[in-house]
């Protein structure tokens, strides 16, 4: 292996590691629509199961901002599993998947309404502003 792919593919496996990435640009455009819609909300709840990316908990809702790939966006393009070293991505992938159901169903147990909002979805500035408004409802 080259040297760069060798470098990929550490750098590959040291973001698989951790489970929810902070900070993407689908969370940013997330937090800025909140903001439009003047909404307070907290960050990265370390406390409530699976790290909520956005809440508010005394109106005790969370938001997860999913990456179509690392949680398998179903029927997305961008969610599609690369052809190389298939099997372990799956493993991986499917994983992520199984926590994130778990987180979601220990939320809901707490009485938190959760939203899942994907990478995808907020590209249209417009979606998104109809898919926030809609669950703050
Ligand atoms: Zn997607």
């Amino acid at each position: 292996m080259s040297r760069a792919g060798f470098r990929t593919t550490a750098k590959r496996s040291k973001l698989m590691s951790k489970v929810r990435r902070q900070n993407t640009s689908a969370e940013m455009r997330v937090r800025q629509e909140l903001r439009d819609l003047g909404v307070g909300y907290r960050l990265h709840a370390k406390d409530l199961p699976g790290t909520p990316d956005i809440v508010n908990r005394s109106r005790r809702w969370a938001i997860f901002v999913n990456g179509c790939f690392w949680h398998m966006h179903e029927g997305c393009k961008r969610g599609a599993l690369p052809k190389r070293n298939h099997r372990q991505w799956l493993k991986k992938l499917e994983a992520n998947k199984e926590r994130d159901w778990r987180s979601l169903s220990e939320l809901l147990d707490l009485g938190y309404s959760v939203l899942v909002v994907w990478e995808c979805e907020t590209r249209d500035p417009v979606q998104l502003r109809t898919i926030l408004s809609t669950f703050l409802r």
